[in-house]
């Protein structure tokens, strides 16, 4: 048996509420009571919304917790050449294409079409570049249209076959990538994606459990179809419920008075904020 590797991916977008110190833990235990390795990566690829400061914030907020995480930290912005390789093998199969389509675009073209499959994202993307002749995307891209990249998930299954993953939670589990559409996996000025990044981080990590909330549970069908594609191992999964607040709503980061941070100034111990996420300290055996 290999040694059980689990991690928290935060993006420091910004500060900690009780919903990431429940992931946190529930990673940070899981790793613990099975004698294994527990990482920390921080997701920043999206210049515009990460901060160095909420970066420095999160980790003192985890270590308050109690939480240790090993070193290296892995930062994905210091990385983009390991997704610009992935993204490159990926061009390599033939399932990716340019999409020049602005929002306005593809809400024009579900409007004109009447109809759109929806996904657990909401409408899917029409499909409207896929088709379109080699000549044309090099003749755009010559023009300095902008565009990104999608994934042509059709052409993807047709080259894996069908595939399946495993939730330690829900158990076995058929991969449905279609659900989400082509997914966009680069944008011009951003050689990644969400999807693409935390694919190729947790095989170069050997992260052999995911464990993460369950609105990310939909993204692991697609993140096992990019791991057949890219000839990945997959790791296992186990999707966490949400904490909620007293009106039965998701915590989010504009809930300010969730955060650590406000917890700690009022005076909350550590002991008490892991008990308030989930996970009150156990007695001694
Ligand atoms: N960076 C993601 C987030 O903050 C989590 C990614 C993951 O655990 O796969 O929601």
């Amino acid at each position: 048996m290999s040694t059980l590797v689990t991690r928290f991916a935060p993006s420091p977008t910004g500060h900690l509420h009780l919903g990431h110190a429940h992931s946190a833990l529930f990673g940070w235990r899981t790793a613990r009571d099975g004698g294994g390795r527990f990482l920390l990566r921080i997701e920043d690829i999206d210049p515009r919304r990460c901060r160095p400061e909420f970066e420095r914030d999160l980790m003192e907020d985890l270590a308050w917790l109690g939480l240790q995480w090993e070193q290296p930290v892995r930062r994905q912005s210091d990385h983009l050449d390991d997704y610009r390789d992935a993204l490159e093998r990926l061009g390599r199969l033939g399932v990716l294409y340019p999409c020049f389509c602005t929002r306005k675009d593809i809400a024009a073209e579900i409007a004109r079409a009447g109809h759109a499959p929806h996904g657990p994202d909401g409408p899917l993307y029409p499909g409207t570049c896929r088709g379109l002749s080699p000549a044309e995307r090099r003749a755009r891209i010559a023009a300095g249209q902008p565009y990104a990249i999608r994934l042509d998930v059709a052409a993807a299954l047709a080259l894996t076959g069908p595939l399946a993953w495993h939730d330690r939670a829900r158990g076995p589990q058929q991969a449905t990538p279609g659900i989400l559409g082509d997914t966009v996996l680069a944008r011009k000025d951003t050689p990644t994606s969400y999807h693409l990044s935390v694919t190729v981080d947790d095989h170069l990590q050997g992260v052999t459990l995911v464990t993460r909330g369950e609105d990310l549970f939909f993204a692991t069908h697609l993140h096992r179809l990019l791991q057949a594609l890219l000839g990945f191992d997959p790791p296992g999964y186990h999707h966490h419920g949400l904490l909620r607040n007293a009106a039965g709503e998701r915590l989010a980061k504009r809930d300010r008075a969730q955060t650590l941070r406000s917890m700690r100034e009022a005076g909350l111990s550590p002991a008490e904020v892991r008990a308030l996420a989930g996970f009150p300290d156990r007695p001694p055996a």
